[in-house]
C-alpha cells in the first residue's frame, strides 16, 4: 500500500481546496487529492461573480466575459438595473479552475487527480486518510493538519464526526449551450412560474455560450430541478426572452450548503474552507469569488500555524471569516427561508421593490454584504428581516 506523508493534507480541489494549496509557504509540505479525473470538469456551478473581485485575485481577464446589465424578471414584472459600479463577469470555470491548479503545483503542491479520501482518524497529534487513487488502489496519508475544502461533501469533518453534513441544500441545474443570438451584454436572474418554487438563470458565458439554469431548495420542497428546467424549455420562456440556442454543450449539475453561518472553522488541527465552511452567499449561493480569497488568507494563516506549532493563526484565520460572513449572512438567510417560500404573485410585488432599489443597493443584495449605511435604507425593507434577531 502507498504511504505518503504532508505537512498538509488538503481534500478537494476546487477553488477553496487550490487557493490554500498556492499559498503555503515554503518548507511546508502538501499533498491534495481531488476525486474527480481533471480539475474544473465537471462543471458544477455557473461562474456568475463581479469583475472588480476577479481583478483583485489576479485572474487573468481572457478567464471571463463581462456584462453591464442585470435584468430581474417575475411573470408580469421586469427590474432592469444598469450595472455602472460594478460590471458583472461570468467565467470560464474550466480554465480558472486549472489556472488556479497550475498555482498549487508551482508553489510545490503534490495533486493528486482521479482520488478519494475515503477515511480519516485521529493518529496521535494528526491524521491518518485512506485515499483511492485513480488506479483504483488504496493507500494512506499521515499528515499533521487536513483542510476539508471538499464543498458539499464535508468529507473530513463528516468521517472525523466534527460537524454534520448540511441538512439544507441549494440544488441546481444547468445547460450550457452555443448562443447564436441574444443579448450578450445582459444576465438575467428569474423567479416566479418560469422557476416555479426555485430561482432560474440566463448568464452569457465564454466562448460564445449561454448557462440557464435552475436551483432549488432541498428539503423545502421536492421539486426536481430537472424537472423544471424541462418545463422551462417547453415553455417558451427562453424563446421570449430572445434567445436563438444552438447545440447544448454540457450539463451541469451542483449542490451547495443553504445553512445559516457557523463560526467554528477550525477543529484542532482541521480546518473548514470554501463551500464546506458555507462561504457562499445566503442569497445567490455565489461562492468561487470567498473560496479563493478565503483559501488564500487560509494558505497564509495555516502556514504559520505549521512553522509555529501554534494555534493563533488558525484562530486568527476563524476570526477573519466570522467578521465577514457573520452579521451579513445572518440578513441573507432570513431573506433565503423567507423568499424560498414565495409564489408567482408575492415574486410580482418582490422584483416591484427591486425595480425601486439602487443599484448601490441591488449590488449589496445580490453580494450579501451590508454596511450600516445600506442597513439603514431600503435593503432591509427589501429583505424585510429583523436586523438584531438572533
Ligand atoms: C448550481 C450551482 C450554481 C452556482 N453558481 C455560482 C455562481 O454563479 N457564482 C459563484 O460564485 N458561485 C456559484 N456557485 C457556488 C460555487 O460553485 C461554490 O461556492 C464553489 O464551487 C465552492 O468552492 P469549493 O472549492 O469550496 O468547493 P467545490 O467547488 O465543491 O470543490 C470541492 C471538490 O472536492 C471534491 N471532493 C469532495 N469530496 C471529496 C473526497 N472525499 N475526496 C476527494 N475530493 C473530494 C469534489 O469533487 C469537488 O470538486 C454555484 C453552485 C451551484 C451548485
Amino acid at each position: 500500500m502507498t504511504e505518503l506523508q504532508a505537512d498538509v493534507l488538503i481534500v478537494g480541489g476546487g477553488p477553496a481546496g487550490l487557493s490554500v494549496a498556492a499559498r503555503l509557504p515554503d518548507g511546508v509540505s502538501s499533498i491534495l487529492v481531488h476525486q474527480d479525473a481533471e480539475i474544473g470538469r465537471p462543471v458544477r456551478t455557473s461562474g456568475g461573480t463581479w469583475v472588480s473581485d476577479m481583478r483583485a485575485l489576479g485572474v487573468p481577464d481572457d478567464l471571463y466575459v463581462t456584462m453591464n446589465t442585470l435584468e430581474f424578471r417575475s411573470d408580469n414584472v421586469v427590474a432592469t438595473h444598469a450595472m455602472k459600479s460594478q460590471t458583472l463577469a461570468v467565467l470560464d470555470i474550466t480554465g480558472l479552475y486549472q489556472w488556479l491548479g497550475r498555482a498549487a503545483v508551482a508553489n510545490g503542491c503534490d495533486v493528486h487527480v482521479g482520488t478519494k479520501m475515503l477515511a480519516c482518524v485521529r493518529d496521535g497529534a494528526g491524521y491518518l486518510a485512506t485515499i483511492r487513487f485513480a488506479d483504483r488502489s488504496e493507500g494512506r496519508v499521515r499528515a499533521r493538519y487536513v483542510v476539508d475544502a471538499s464543498g458539499n461533501a464535508n468529507a473530513v469533518v463528516a468521517a472525523l464526526g466534527l460537524a454534520d453534513a448540511p441538512q439544507r441544500t441549494g440544488v441546481g441545474i444547468e445547460y450550457e449551450y452555443e448562443m447564436l443570438d441574444g443579448d450578450r451584454d445582459k444576465a438575467v436572474l428569474f423567479v416566479g412560474t418560469a422557476a416555479l418554487v426555485g430561482y432560474g438563470w440566463i448568464f452569457p458565458a465564454p466562448h460564445n455560450r449561454v448557462r440557464i439554469g435552475v436551483g432549488v431548495i432541498s428539503p423545502d420542497t421536492d421539486v426536481s430541478p430537472r424537472t423544471l428546467m424541462d418545463q422551462l424549455h417547453a415553455s417558451g420562456f427562453l424563446n421570449d426572452q430572445g434567445l436563438r440556442l444552438g447545440t447544448r454543450v454540457h450539463a451541469n449539475a451542483g449542490v451547495i450548503p443553504s445553512e445559516p453561518y457557523d463560526r467554528k472553522l477550525v477543529f484542532d488541527r482541521v480546518i473548514r474552507v470554501g463551500d464546506t465552511a458555507n462561504f457562499a452567499t445566503p442569497t445567490v449561493g455565489e461562492g468561487i469569488r470567498m473560496a479563493i480569497e478565503f483559501g488564500r488568507i487560509l494558505g497564509d494563516e495555516l502556514g504559520k500555524a505549521v512553522q509555529t506549532g501554534r494555534a493563533a493563526p488558525l484562530k486568527r484565520y476563524e476570526r477573519k471569516c466570522a467578521k465577514r460572513f457573520k452579521r451579513n449572512y445572518r440578513l441573507g438567510y432570513a431573506a433565503n427561508q423567507r423568499i424560498a417560500k414565495y409564489d408567482a404573485a408575492q415574486w410580482d410585488r418582490s422584483v416591484r421593490r427591486l425595480s425601486r432599489l439602487s443599484e448601490r443597493e441591488v449590488i449589496a443584495l445580490i453580494r450579501s454584504e451590508y454596511s450600516f449605511g445600506l442597513i439603514a435604507g431600503g435593503v432591509v425593507k427589501y429583505l424585510k428581516v429583523k436586523i438584531f434577531s438572533r
